[in-house]
């Protein structure tokens, strides 16, 4: 590898990290360092900087990797070794430094580190590992640490990692056993699995141990997450869904981030070759907040899609179910069931809330609900009012279609 300065890597490894989508710094616990001891805050100040990868992503994390060279082979990666990309490593020196006086000038929150496998398994982990303990006990450093742990490695390094991390990630990388085997060969999915349920077992247990010791250690206090890569294989989003909701119930995670698939420099033959759209991913994260916020069981999101399988791309997911489902609608706004109000499609958790407390004093109108949503037409078909009542919603067959936004035409096209 050719002599780089500190810049140059930054360069390579920075753009590098760039594919991998799980790195919001939400849900952390509160730490700063105003009162004159150790450096830095897990909450957001001004002035940090805000990065942003090529689909629009916002990064306020310094998010690199440690090297970008790998042992392994997995198709859909850049970094696997036998891309063609140039390569470069920082030393754990190095990442320490750059985290800091990164965080001194007010560039960032944190650090989101990840790393190609060098050597091994347990070698790489070892490096992660040390980043973050010395940023922590060498540098007292109290910023946000994600890190992305490897799952071949020892169980009681990926365990250190959750001693110093704020959030740990494990990414199960495809939706399906099958397609993990054909792009990423030399990764498990029952490795990975099992180093998330260690990772959630040492959660709870921390999580337990601090309600009755308030000295028991810290523990990935913002949890653990995952990442799924969407459009390289051909797991439907049908599929997707109920891995998602799977990894929610069995390892107790955080987030599940969706990465649509983007189609990398020197790709492998057995890629796509075109990255699926944007608004895919964008269905897939409406999905999920249906199953974490809106009461919504996998199986019914699973129901908003097609019968191939995949979520409409022209309509959200809940009104893509709400429209197969019309026999649950008009929900009543003065007596309806906060259950039901949430399927209502325009209204958010917040808009149900302030309905369920104001309906207590007085009868809603649907200019009450109109203070509330973005879209009174949107609400409208599907719920009752003091004061007014849809007509014949399940005759409405073209009801889901927006209507096409206005074109200016080419004056000499
Ligand atoms: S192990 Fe990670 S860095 Fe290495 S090729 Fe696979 S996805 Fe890329």
């Amino acid at each position: 590898m050719a002599q780089l300065d500190t810049r140059a890597k930054l360069e390579i490894l920075a753009d590098a990290a760039k594919y991998d989508a799980s790195c919001a710094s939400s849900g952390s616990v509160k730490r700063t360092s105003r009162d004159g001891k150790g450096i830095g805050s897990t909450d957001s100040g001004m002035g940090i900087c805000h990065a942003y990868a090529p689909d629009g992503r916002c990064i306020s994390l310094l998010k690199i990797l440690l090297t970008n060279s790998c042992i392994f082979d997995c198709h859909y990666c850049i970094n696997r070794k036998s891309s063609n990309v140039r390569r470069a490593r920082f030393t754990t020196d190095e990442v320490v430094r750059l985290t800091l006086s990164f965080y001194r000038r007010n560039y960032i929150e944190g650090l989101f580190l990840s790393s190609g496998i060098i050597g091994s398994s347990n070698y790489t982990m070892e490096q992660i590992v040390e980043v973050a303990r010395s940023l922590r006990e060498d540098h007292e450093f109290r910023g946000y640490i994600h890190l992305k742990t490897i799952p071949d490695a020892d169980p009681e390094l990926i365990h250190q990692a959750g001693l110093h991390a704020d959030r740990i990630s494990i990414n199960v990388e495809l939706p399906t056993a099958s397609g993990l085997k054909r792009l990423a060969p030399e990764k498990s999915q029952d490795r990975i699995e099992d180093a998330m349920a260690g990772m959630s077992d040492a959660i709870l247990d921390t999580a337990d141990a601090k309600k009755h010791y308030r000295s028991a250690p810290r523990f990935a206090p913002a949890g653990q997450s995952t990442q799924m890569i969407v459009g390289a294989d051909a797991a439907t989003d049908r599929d997707i869904v109920s891995r998602a909701a799977g990894l929610y119930g069995s390892f107790n995670l955080k987030r599940v981030y969706y990465s649509a698939f983007s189609p990398i420099p020197d790709a492998s033959a057995v890629l796509p070759l075109q990255r699926p759209p944007l608004m895919r991913e964008h269905r897939l994260y409406q999905s999920d907040w249906l199953m974490r916020f809106y009461g919504f069981k996998p199986g019914e999101v699973a129901d908003a899609a097609d019968d191939n399988g995949m979520m409409r791309l022209d309509i959200d997911p809940k009104l893509a179910w709400a429209l197969k489902f019309r026999g649950a609608f008009p929900v009543d706004v003065n007596t309806g069931p906060r259950e039901m109000l949430l399927r209502v499609p325009g209204l958010g958790t917040r808009a149900v809330d302030k309905i369920v407390a104001a309906r207590r004093g007085r009868r809603l109108t649907l200019a009450d609900i109109g203070r509330l949503t973005v879209s009174l037409a949107k609400v409208r078909p599907f719920l009752i009012a003091s004061d007014w009542r849809p007509v014949a919603l399940a005759d409405k067959a073209d009801l889901q279609l927006p209507k096409p936004a206005a074109k200016q035409m080419e004056l000499f096209g």
